[in-house]
């Protein structure tokens, strides 16, 4: 088995302007030098994991833009196999963020590239991993394929629901774990209740595991061993874009190597603790010897 963790997901530029105000229809406003990052939820997974240390690589698609170059560097000079990194011809996917005077963002995400990674660009060789992980922000179709063939080779599934969205019962049967935050977990089941009563709720849904990440508060976890509480180290925190990412990453790393659920979740809110100490996404994550909040 070559890799320890490989993500199948979304591969952004991230484009932020800050400004005093959003524009109504029909103005325009001016505002701070643009700030391109490389984001997108999947490669956030693959950057956070293959700094930590955990032998990852990444199955997506890029355009052959110029953003494509930015994030394939990035992904390359974290460690992360390209094996898998697929080009298209047209725009790579963006994310075009707008943060208001607050702090606050506004997110608009053209998936561009991400759109087009399709089942049948799935190698099933390359989903050969210990540990498989997927986000929503590719097409459905792909990741239900994609998450069959893993399980199939063996590999163990994890899901992030996020962004939020309606998924088939078959793709939730085979997480283990369905990671969701309190807001994922209240769409999936319509209904909000205490962590605790939602991954009850969950595990009924048909996912081996269930994890709720609850921000300051760490995370939760249920399967049919019981529910785990795990707090959060205390840190101060600077910026929590791409928090859940790296918890998970770091999830995955762990899962690969053997730990139980709630071990891993233990060493995933240290991870999930030092990113937000940082700003920025892949900026933030630490490395295998950083020492991590404890
Ligand atoms: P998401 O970012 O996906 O909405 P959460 O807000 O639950 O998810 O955060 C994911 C993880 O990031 C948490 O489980 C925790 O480990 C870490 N985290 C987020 N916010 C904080 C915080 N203020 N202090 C410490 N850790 C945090």
């Amino acid at each position: 088995m070559t890799h320890e963790v490989v993500v199948v997901g979304s591969v952004n530029a991230d484009l932020v302007v800050s400004v005093d105000r959003r524009p109504d229809p029909g103005e325009t406003v001016l505002g701070s030098d643009l700030a391109t990052y490389p984001g997108g939820k999947g490669a956030n997974q693959a950057v956070a994991a293959a700094r930590l240390g955990a032998r990852t690589a990444i199955v997506a698609r890029i355009g052959d833009d110029a953003h494509g170059g930015l994030l394939r560097d990035a992904l390359s000079s974290a460690g992360v196999d390209l094996a898998g990194l697929l080009v298209t011809e047209g725009p790579s996917g963006v994310a075009l963020i707008t943060v208001g005077p607050d702090g606050d963002n506004s997110i608009i995400v053209s998936p561009g590239a991400n759109a087009r990674l399709l089942p049948a660009d799935l190698d099933p060789g390359l989903l050969s991993a210990a540990v498989v992980s997927f986000q929503l922000e590719i097409p459905i179709p792909t990741v239900v394929a994609a998450a069959k063939q893993a399980s199939d080779t063996g590999a163990r599934v994890v899901l992030n629901l996020s962004p939020a969205t309606a998924v088939p019962d078959e793709l939730l049967a085979l997480c283990d774990p369905l990671v969701v935050n309190e807001h994922e977990a209240a769409f999936l089941l319509d209904a909000e209740d205490d962590a605790a009563a939602m991954a009850a709720a969950l595990l009924e849904r048909g996912p081996r595991s269930v994890v709720i990440t609850l921000g300051a508060d760490g995370a939760l976890t249920a399967d049919s061993a019981g529910v785990t509480t795990v707090p959060s180290p205390k840190v101060e925190a600077v910026d929590t874009t791409g928090a859940g990412d790296a918890f998970t990453a770091a999830l995955c790393l762990r899962l690969a190597r053997g730990d139980a659920l709630p071990d891993a979740a233990r060493y995933a809110t240290r991870v999930g603790a030092a990113a937000v100490r940082r700003p920025g996404a892949q900026s933030s994550y630490p490395s295998a010897d950083d020492d991590l909040p404890a």
